[in-house]
Protein backbone atom coordinates (compact mmCIF):
# COMPACT_ATOMS: atom_id res chain seq x y z
CA UNK A 1 0.00 0.00 0.00
CA UNK A 2 1.54 3.24 -1.06
CA UNK A 3 0.68 5.32 1.54
CA UNK A 4 0.37 3.33 4.54
CA UNK A 5 -2.33 3.12 6.93
CA UNK A 6 -1.55 5.59 9.42
CA UNK A 7 -4.61 8.49 9.20
CA UNK A 8 -7.17 5.26 9.01
CA UNK A 9 -5.18 3.56 12.71
CA UNK A 10 -5.13 6.90 14.24
CA UNK A 11 -8.54 7.47 13.38
CA UNK A 12 -9.79 4.34 14.35
CA UNK A 13 -8.57 4.58 17.64
CA UNK A 14 -10.35 7.87 18.45
CA UNK A 15 -13.48 6.02 16.95
CA UNK A 16 -13.10 3.21 19.30
CA UNK A 17 -12.99 5.72 22.22
CA UNK A 18 -16.49 7.29 21.17
CA UNK A 19 -18.15 4.70 19.20
CA UNK A 20 -18.81 1.01 20.46
CA UNK A 21 -16.35 -0.83 18.35
CA UNK A 22 -15.27 2.04 16.39
CA UNK A 23 -17.71 1.84 14.09
CA UNK A 24 -21.36 2.13 13.31
CA UNK A 25 -22.29 -1.00 11.74
CA UNK A 26 -20.33 -4.28 13.22
CA UNK A 27 -19.03 -5.53 9.76
CA UNK A 28 -17.26 -2.16 9.23
CA UNK A 29 -15.32 -2.92 12.09
CA UNK A 30 -12.95 -6.04 10.35
CA UNK A 31 -13.42 -8.37 13.19
CA UNK A 32 -13.88 -11.29 10.97
CA UNK A 33 -11.02 -10.22 8.84
CA UNK A 34 -8.29 -8.31 10.72
CA UNK A 35 -6.53 -5.20 10.76
CA UNK A 36 -7.63 -1.74 10.33
CA UNK A 37 -10.43 -0.42 9.01
CA UNK A 38 -9.98 2.24 6.30
CA UNK A 39 -11.81 6.00 7.28
CA UNK A 40 -12.40 6.84 3.34
CA UNK A 41 -13.12 10.10 2.77
CA UNK A 42 -13.73 10.66 -0.58
CA UNK A 43 -15.73 8.47 -3.60
CA UNK A 44 -15.85 8.96 -7.16
CA UNK A 45 -16.76 6.69 -10.14
CA UNK A 46 -15.56 3.24 -8.99
CA UNK A 47 -13.01 4.51 -6.73
CA UNK A 48 -12.68 5.38 -3.09
CA UNK A 49 -9.91 6.99 -0.78
CA UNK A 50 -8.51 6.97 2.24
CA UNK A 51 -7.64 9.43 5.05
CA UNK A 52 -4.06 8.35 3.97
CA UNK A 53 -4.68 8.82 0.56
CA UNK A 54 -4.83 5.53 -1.50
CA UNK A 55 -7.29 4.78 -3.70
CA UNK A 56 -8.89 1.74 -4.05
CA UNK A 57 -11.88 0.12 -6.98
CA UNK A 58 -14.99 -0.45 -4.44
CA UNK A 59 -16.41 -3.61 -4.91
CA UNK A 60 -19.00 -3.18 -1.75
CA UNK A 61 -21.01 0.13 -3.27
CA UNK A 62 -21.58 1.10 -0.21
CA UNK A 63 -22.87 -2.72 0.21
CA UNK A 64 -24.98 -2.07 -2.54
CA UNK A 65 -26.71 1.46 -2.88
CA UNK A 66 -23.86 3.18 -5.30
CA UNK A 67 -24.91 1.04 -8.84
CA UNK A 68 -23.70 4.11 -10.55
CA UNK A 69 -20.53 4.59 -9.32
CA UNK A 70 -19.77 7.22 -6.07
CA UNK A 71 -20.57 11.02 -6.49
CA UNK A 72 -22.97 10.27 -9.70
CA UNK A 73 -23.27 13.93 -11.47
CA UNK A 74 -26.90 13.61 -11.58
CA UNK A 75 -27.42 11.99 -8.19
CA UNK A 76 -25.25 14.61 -6.64
CA UNK A 77 -27.11 17.57 -8.53
CA UNK A 78 -30.64 16.76 -7.38
CA UNK A 79 -29.40 16.13 -3.78
CA UNK A 80 -27.90 19.56 -4.13
CA UNK A 81 -30.97 21.18 -5.31
CA UNK A 82 -32.93 19.30 -2.94
CA UNK A 83 -31.17 20.63 0.33
CA UNK A 84 -30.96 24.42 -1.27
CA UNK A 85 -34.66 23.78 -1.36
CA UNK A 86 -34.68 23.08 2.57
CA UNK A 87 -34.10 19.90 4.32
CA UNK A 88 -36.83 18.68 5.86
CA UNK A 89 -41.02 20.13 6.55
CA UNK A 90 -42.87 17.06 8.03
CA UNK A 91 -45.44 17.17 5.46
CA UNK A 92 -46.50 15.81 2.50
CA UNK A 93 -43.89 16.28 -0.56
CA UNK A 94 -44.04 15.92 -4.53
CA UNK A 95 -40.94 14.20 -4.42
CA UNK A 96 -42.29 11.24 -2.19
CA UNK A 97 -44.91 11.26 -4.62
CA UNK A 98 -42.86 10.74 -8.01
CA UNK A 99 -40.64 7.85 -5.71
CA UNK A 100 -43.57 6.17 -4.91
CA UNK A 101 -44.67 6.00 -8.03
CA UNK A 102 -41.59 5.51 -9.50
CA UNK A 103 -41.64 2.00 -7.29
CA UNK A 104 -44.86 1.14 -8.31
CA UNK A 105 -44.50 0.80 -12.14
CA UNK A 106 -41.66 -0.76 -11.61
CA UNK A 107 -42.78 -4.03 -9.60
CA UNK A 108 -46.16 -5.20 -10.64
CA UNK A 109 -46.96 -6.57 -7.55
CA UNK A 110 -46.55 -3.66 -5.37
CA UNK A 111 -49.48 -1.07 -5.80
CA UNK A 112 -48.68 1.06 -2.87
CA UNK A 113 -45.33 1.77 -0.75
CA UNK A 114 -44.77 3.74 2.60
CA UNK A 115 -41.62 4.97 2.57
CA UNK A 116 -39.45 4.81 6.03
CA UNK A 117 -35.71 5.40 6.47
CA UNK A 118 -33.91 2.25 6.76
CA UNK A 119 -34.34 -1.62 5.36
CA UNK A 120 -34.44 -2.34 8.98
CA UNK A 121 -37.58 -0.27 9.48
CA UNK A 122 -39.29 -1.77 6.44
CA UNK A 123 -39.44 -5.39 7.47
CA UNK A 124 -40.49 -4.49 11.42
CA UNK A 125 -43.49 -2.31 9.54
CA UNK A 126 -44.39 -4.86 6.92
CA UNK A 127 -44.18 -8.11 9.62
CA UNK A 128 -46.23 -5.95 11.63
CA UNK A 129 -48.55 -5.23 9.02
CA UNK A 130 -48.65 -8.94 8.04
CA UNK A 131 -49.75 -9.77 11.72
CA UNK A 132 -52.22 -6.92 11.99
CA UNK A 133 -53.75 -8.26 8.81
CA UNK A 134 -53.80 -11.77 9.52
CA UNK A 135 -54.61 -11.73 12.90
CA UNK A 136 -52.16 -14.04 13.61
CA UNK A 137 -48.24 -13.89 15.17
CA UNK A 138 -45.65 -16.18 14.18
CA UNK A 139 -43.30 -15.68 11.21
CA UNK A 140 -41.26 -18.41 9.14
CA UNK A 141 -37.69 -16.68 8.46
CA UNK A 142 -34.79 -18.85 6.37
CA UNK A 143 -31.26 -19.36 8.27
CA UNK A 144 -29.04 -17.35 6.95
CA UNK A 145 -31.32 -14.29 5.58
CA UNK A 146 -30.92 -11.05 6.96
CA UNK A 147 -33.79 -8.74 6.98
CA UNK A 148 -31.78 -5.89 8.97
CA UNK A 149 -31.80 -5.67 13.29
CA UNK A 150 -35.59 -6.34 13.81
CA UNK A 151 -35.77 -8.43 17.36
CA UNK A 152 -38.24 -10.56 15.83
CA UNK A 153 -35.73 -11.51 12.07
CA UNK A 154 -32.14 -11.41 14.12
CA UNK A 155 -32.16 -15.60 14.97
CA UNK A 156 -29.64 -17.01 12.91
CA UNK A 157 -29.12 -13.99 10.43
CA UNK A 158 -27.10 -13.26 7.89
CA UNK A 159 -24.42 -10.50 7.48
CA UNK A 160 -23.09 -9.02 10.31
CA UNK A 161 -24.80 -11.93 12.85
CA UNK A 162 -23.44 -14.65 10.86
CA UNK A 163 -19.92 -12.42 10.23
CA UNK A 164 -19.27 -12.72 14.38
CA UNK A 165 -20.64 -16.21 14.70
CA UNK A 166 -23.88 -15.06 17.12
CA UNK A 167 -26.89 -17.27 16.75
CA UNK A 168 -29.16 -14.21 17.63
CA UNK A 169 -28.79 -11.33 19.78
CA UNK A 170 -28.88 -10.95 23.37
CA UNK A 171 -31.26 -8.56 24.31
CA UNK A 172 -33.92 -9.99 22.12
CA UNK A 173 -36.52 -11.82 24.36
CA UNK A 174 -37.95 -14.87 24.51
CA UNK A 175 -41.79 -13.72 23.33
CA UNK A 176 -40.00 -12.29 20.79
CA UNK A 177 -38.06 -14.87 19.17
CA UNK A 178 -41.03 -17.64 20.41
CA UNK A 179 -42.82 -16.34 17.29
CA UNK A 180 -40.41 -16.98 14.72
CA UNK A 181 -40.00 -19.44 13.19
CA UNK A 182 -36.37 -19.95 11.55
CA UNK A 183 -35.82 -22.93 8.47
CA UNK A 184 -33.32 -23.88 6.13
CA UNK A 185 -32.76 -21.94 2.94
CA UNK A 186 -33.84 -23.62 -0.08
CA UNK A 187 -36.25 -26.14 1.91
CA UNK A 188 -40.14 -26.07 0.52
CA UNK A 189 -40.86 -29.57 2.78
CA UNK A 190 -39.07 -27.71 5.79
CA UNK A 191 -41.64 -24.74 5.23
CA UNK A 192 -44.46 -27.09 4.65
CA UNK A 193 -44.82 -29.29 7.87
CA UNK A 194 -44.28 -25.56 9.64
CA UNK A 195 -47.31 -25.06 8.24
CA UNK A 196 -48.88 -28.21 9.18
CA UNK A 197 -47.29 -27.99 12.68
CA UNK A 198 -48.72 -24.31 13.31
CA UNK A 199 -51.67 -24.42 11.84
CA UNK A 200 -53.86 -21.07 11.60
CA UNK A 201 -50.91 -19.32 13.47
CA UNK A 202 -48.90 -18.18 10.68
CA UNK A 203 -48.58 -14.75 9.74
CA UNK A 204 -45.96 -14.79 7.41
CA UNK A 205 -42.97 -15.69 5.17
CA UNK A 206 -40.14 -13.40 4.79
CA UNK A 207 -37.52 -14.61 2.71
CA UNK A 208 -34.86 -12.26 0.90
CA UNK A 209 -35.81 -12.60 -3.32
CA UNK A 210 -32.83 -14.10 -3.80
CA UNK A 211 -30.30 -14.76 -0.59
CA UNK A 212 -27.35 -12.21 -0.52
CA UNK A 213 -26.45 -11.94 3.56
CA UNK A 214 -24.68 -15.54 3.70
CA UNK A 215 -22.79 -15.19 0.26
CA UNK A 216 -24.80 -15.09 -3.12
CA UNK A 217 -27.59 -17.77 -3.44
CA UNK A 218 -30.18 -17.28 -5.74
CA UNK A 219 -33.04 -19.49 -5.07
CA UNK A 220 -33.75 -23.01 -6.40
CA UNK A 221 -36.24 -23.10 -9.63
CA UNK A 222 -39.48 -23.05 -7.84
CA UNK A 223 -38.58 -22.29 -4.84
CA UNK A 224 -40.22 -18.53 -4.18
CA UNK A 225 -42.88 -20.32 -6.37
CA UNK A 226 -43.50 -22.94 -3.77
CA UNK A 227 -43.44 -20.13 -0.41
CA UNK A 228 -46.50 -18.28 -2.22
CA UNK A 229 -48.43 -21.17 -2.98
CA UNK A 230 -47.63 -22.37 0.56
CA UNK A 231 -48.00 -19.35 2.40
CA UNK A 232 -51.71 -18.43 0.42
CA UNK A 233 -52.80 -22.19 0.60
CA UNK A 234 -52.73 -21.58 4.80
CA UNK A 235 -53.92 -18.03 4.82
CA UNK A 236 -50.23 -16.69 5.27
CA UNK A 237 -48.62 -13.54 3.21
CA UNK A 238 -45.82 -13.90 1.40
CA UNK A 239 -42.87 -10.52 2.55
CA UNK A 240 -40.05 -10.61 -0.46
CA UNK A 241 -37.28 -8.85 0.93
CA UNK A 242 -35.80 -6.92 -2.13
CA UNK A 243 -33.82 -4.53 0.09
CA UNK A 244 -30.66 -5.46 -1.35
CA UNK A 245 -31.52 -7.31 -4.85
CA UNK A 246 -34.40 -4.25 -5.39
CA UNK A 247 -33.24 -2.16 -8.45
CA UNK A 248 -29.87 -3.00 -8.03
CA UNK A 249 -30.24 -6.98 -10.38
CA UNK A 250 -32.98 -5.48 -12.44
CA UNK A 251 -34.88 -2.63 -12.79
CA UNK A 252 -38.01 -4.79 -11.21
CA UNK A 253 -35.22 -6.25 -8.69
CA UNK A 254 -35.21 -10.07 -8.25
CA UNK A 255 -38.92 -9.77 -9.49
CA UNK A 256 -38.16 -8.29 -12.86
CA UNK A 257 -35.93 -11.34 -13.61
CA UNK A 258 -38.30 -14.51 -11.76
CA UNK A 259 -41.68 -13.07 -12.00
CA UNK A 260 -42.91 -14.70 -8.86
CA UNK A 261 -44.75 -12.17 -7.03
CA UNK A 262 -45.21 -11.42 -3.05
CA UNK A 263 -47.61 -9.97 -1.09
CA UNK A 264 -45.52 -7.40 0.77
CA UNK A 265 -42.41 -6.33 -0.47
CA UNK A 266 -39.00 -4.41 1.33
CA UNK A 267 -36.50 -1.73 -0.39
CA UNK A 268 -34.05 0.33 0.71
CA UNK A 269 -30.45 0.92 -0.56
CA UNK A 270 -30.43 1.32 -4.33
CA UNK A 271 -33.51 3.68 -4.24
CA UNK A 272 -32.13 6.13 -2.06
CA UNK A 273 -29.12 6.77 -3.69
CA UNK A 274 -27.08 6.18 -0.64
CA UNK A 275 -28.73 8.73 1.73
CA UNK A 276 -30.98 7.02 4.20
CA UNK A 277 -34.63 6.14 2.50
CA UNK A 278 -36.44 2.97 2.10
CA UNK A 279 -40.04 1.69 1.50
CA UNK A 280 -42.14 -1.51 2.26
CA UNK A 281 -45.10 -1.71 0.07
CA UNK A 282 -47.32 -3.92 -1.41
CA UNK A 283 -51.11 -5.47 -2.01
CA UNK A 284 -53.51 -2.55 -1.44
CA UNK A 285 -55.82 -4.30 0.42
CA UNK A 286 -53.17 -5.35 2.74
CA UNK A 287 -51.80 -1.91 2.34
CA UNK A 288 -55.26 -0.04 3.75
CA UNK A 289 -54.80 -1.62 7.03
CA UNK A 290 -51.92 0.94 7.52
CA UNK A 291 -52.55 4.04 9.41
CA UNK A 292 -54.16 6.50 8.87
CA UNK A 293 -56.66 4.56 6.84
CA UNK A 294 -56.16 1.85 9.06
CA UNK A 295 -55.48 0.76 12.50
CA UNK A 296 -52.05 -1.04 12.03
CA UNK A 297 -49.52 1.85 13.41
CA UNK A 298 -46.52 3.50 11.46
CA UNK A 299 -44.96 6.64 11.53
CA UNK A 300 -41.81 8.39 10.82
CA UNK A 301 -40.34 12.06 11.47
CA UNK A 302 -38.15 12.19 8.40
CA UNK A 303 -39.63 9.83 6.17
CA UNK A 304 -39.75 10.62 2.70
CA UNK A 305 -37.32 12.79 3.46
CA UNK A 306 -36.91 15.16 0.30
CA UNK A 307 -33.08 15.05 -0.15
CA UNK A 308 -33.28 11.70 0.23
CA UNK A 309 -35.97 11.41 -1.89
CA UNK A 310 -34.45 13.51 -4.63
CA UNK A 311 -31.00 10.89 -4.74
CA UNK A 312 -33.12 7.99 -5.10
CA UNK A 313 -35.41 9.40 -7.69
CA UNK A 314 -32.14 10.79 -10.04
CA UNK A 315 -30.98 6.83 -9.42
CA UNK A 316 -33.58 4.71 -10.32
CA UNK A 317 -34.29 7.80 -13.44
CA UNK A 318 -30.39 7.69 -14.53
CA UNK A 319 -30.77 3.39 -13.74
CA UNK A 320 -31.65 2.75 -17.41
CA UNK A 321 -31.29 -0.82 -19.57
CA UNK A 322 -27.87 0.40 -20.43
CA UNK A 323 -26.75 0.72 -16.18
CA UNK A 324 -28.13 -3.39 -15.76
CA UNK A 325 -26.65 -4.34 -18.72
CA UNK A 326 -23.33 -2.81 -17.27
CA UNK A 327 -23.55 -3.97 -14.02
CA UNK A 328 -24.90 -7.82 -15.09
CA UNK A 329 -21.54 -7.96 -17.54
CA UNK A 330 -19.07 -6.58 -14.15
CA UNK A 331 -20.00 -9.36 -12.20
CA UNK A 332 -19.53 -12.07 -14.41
CA UNK A 333 -16.32 -10.30 -15.34
CA UNK A 334 -15.46 -10.25 -11.83
CA UNK A 335 -16.44 -13.62 -11.33
CA UNK A 336 -14.72 -15.19 -14.10
CA UNK A 337 -11.81 -13.31 -12.96
CA UNK A 338 -12.28 -14.65 -9.78
CA UNK A 339 -12.61 -18.15 -11.04
CA UNK A 340 -9.86 -17.78 -13.30
CA UNK A 341 -6.97 -17.53 -10.55
CA UNK A 342 -8.53 -19.22 -7.45
CA UNK A 343 -7.89 -22.50 -9.85
CA UNK A 344 -4.64 -21.26 -11.38
CA UNK A 345 -3.85 -21.45 -7.48
CA UNK A 346 -5.36 -24.27 -7.06
CA UNK A 347 -7.79 -23.35 -4.99
CA UNK A 348 -11.51 -25.00 -4.74
CA UNK A 349 -14.14 -22.44 -5.51
CA UNK A 350 -17.83 -21.59 -6.66
CA UNK A 351 -18.14 -18.70 -7.76
CA UNK A 352 -21.92 -17.74 -7.24
CA UNK A 353 -24.42 -14.79 -8.75
CA UNK A 354 -27.85 -14.32 -7.53
CA UNK A 355 -28.13 -11.88 -10.33
CA UNK A 356 -25.35 -9.65 -10.81
CA UNK A 357 -24.70 -10.20 -6.71
CA UNK A 358 -21.40 -12.27 -6.63
CA UNK A 359 -19.80 -14.81 -4.21
CA UNK A 360 -16.60 -16.60 -4.00
CA UNK A 361 -17.25 -19.86 -1.52
CA UNK A 362 -13.75 -21.66 -1.19
CA UNK A 363 -13.98 -25.56 -1.17
CA UNK A 364 -15.51 -28.11 -3.37
CA UNK A 365 -19.36 -27.55 -2.66
CA UNK A 366 -21.66 -25.38 -4.21
CA UNK A 367 -23.74 -23.77 -1.38
CA UNK A 368 -27.31 -23.48 -1.18
CA UNK A 369 -28.06 -22.62 1.94
CA UNK A 370 -26.63 -21.39 5.24
CA UNK A 371 -25.49 -24.52 6.63
CA UNK A 372 -23.60 -24.80 3.34
CA UNK A 373 -22.51 -21.58 3.67
CA UNK A 374 -20.80 -22.21 7.12
CA UNK A 375 -18.87 -25.35 5.88
CA UNK A 376 -16.95 -24.18 2.98
CA UNK A 377 -13.51 -23.05 4.00
CA UNK A 378 -14.21 -19.05 5.29
CA UNK A 379 -10.54 -19.52 6.98
CA UNK A 380 -9.24 -18.77 3.64
CA UNK A 381 -10.74 -15.58 3.50
CA UNK A 382 -9.05 -13.16 5.67
CA UNK A 383 -5.79 -13.65 4.06
CA UNK A 384 -8.09 -13.56 0.39
CA UNK A 385 -9.07 -10.03 1.66
CA UNK A 386 -6.24 -8.40 2.92
CA UNK A 387 -4.46 -9.39 -0.04
CA UNK A 388 -6.62 -7.35 -2.23
CA UNK A 389 -7.12 -4.68 -0.06
CA UNK A 390 -3.34 -3.86 0.29
CA UNK A 391 -2.84 -4.20 -3.81
CA UNK A 392 -5.77 -1.36 -4.41
CA UNK A 393 -9.13 -3.47 -4.03
CA UNK A 394 -11.67 -3.36 -1.32
CA UNK A 395 -13.72 -5.77 -1.19
CA UNK A 396 -15.95 -6.88 1.61
CA UNK A 397 -14.53 -7.45 4.71
CA UNK A 398 -16.44 -10.41 6.03
CA UNK A 399 -16.83 -14.52 3.70
CA UNK A 400 -20.38 -13.93 4.45
CA UNK A 401 -21.40 -10.97 1.75
CA UNK A 402 -21.56 -10.77 -1.63
CA UNK A 403 -19.52 -8.48 -4.00
CA UNK A 404 -21.51 -5.59 -5.44
CA UNK A 405 -20.35 -4.35 -8.67
CA UNK A 406 -21.24 -1.18 -10.33
CA UNK A 407 -21.89 0.58 -13.37
CA UNK A 408 -18.83 2.65 -13.08
CA UNK A 409 -16.09 0.46 -13.14
CA UNK A 410 -13.84 0.80 -16.04
CA UNK A 411 -11.13 -1.27 -17.62
CA UNK A 412 -8.70 0.75 -15.66
CA UNK A 413 -10.60 -0.93 -12.46
CA UNK A 414 -10.46 -3.98 -13.49
CA UNK A 415 -7.08 -4.31 -14.73
CA UNK A 416 -6.11 -3.04 -10.88
CA UNK A 417 -8.47 -5.93 -9.68
CA UNK A 418 -6.95 -8.24 -12.22
CA UNK A 419 -3.41 -7.29 -11.14
CA UNK A 420 -4.44 -7.82 -7.50
CA UNK A 421 -5.92 -11.50 -7.79
CA UNK A 422 -3.27 -13.77 -8.67
CA UNK A 423 -0.65 -12.72 -5.79
CA UNK A 424 -4.76 -12.80 -3.41
CA UNK A 425 -5.09 -16.23 -4.60
CA UNK A 426 -1.75 -17.86 -3.57
CA UNK A 427 -2.50 -15.82 -0.42
CA UNK A 428 -5.98 -17.70 -0.11
CA UNK A 429 -4.28 -21.04 -0.92
CA UNK A 430 -1.75 -20.83 1.35
CA UNK A 431 -4.04 -19.51 4.67
CA UNK A 432 -3.93 -22.11 7.36
CA UNK A 433 -7.18 -22.69 9.30
C1 LIG B 1 -29.40 -4.34 4.19
C2 LIG B 1 -30.58 -5.22 4.34
C3 LIG B 1 -31.60 -4.94 5.27
C4 LIG B 1 -31.48 -3.86 6.31
O1 LIG B 1 -31.39 -2.60 5.75
P1 LIG B 1 -30.77 -1.40 6.65
O2 LIG B 1 -31.00 -0.19 5.82
O3 LIG B 1 -29.32 -1.75 6.86
O4 LIG B 1 -31.52 -1.38 7.94
C5 LIG B 1 -32.74 -5.72 5.25
N1 LIG B 1 -32.88 -6.72 4.37
C6 LIG B 1 -31.91 -7.04 3.48
C7 LIG B 1 -32.13 -8.15 2.52
C8 LIG B 1 -30.73 -6.30 3.44
O5 LIG B 1 -29.78 -6.65 2.58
Amino acid sequence: MSNGTEQSKAWFERAKAAVPGGVNSPVRAFNSVGGTPRFMVRGEGPHLWDADGNRYVDLVSSWGPMILGHAHPRVVEAAREAASSGLSFGTPTIGEVELAEEIIGRVEPVEQVRLVNSGTEATMSAIRLARGFTGRSKIVKFAGCYHGHVDALLAQAGSGVATLGLPTSPGVTGAQAADTIVLPYNDLDAVRKSFADNPGEIAAVITEAAAGNMGAIAPDEGFNAGLREIAHENGALLVMDEVMTGFRVSSAGWFGLEGVAGDLYTFGKVMSGGLPAAAFGGRADVMAKLAPGGPVYQAGTLSGNPVAVAAGLATLRAADHAVYATLDANAKRLGDLFRRELSAAGVENHVQYAGNLVSVFFGDQPVRDYAGAQASETWRYPAFFHALLDAGVYGPPSAYEAWFVNAAMDDDAFSVIEAALPAAARAAAEAVK
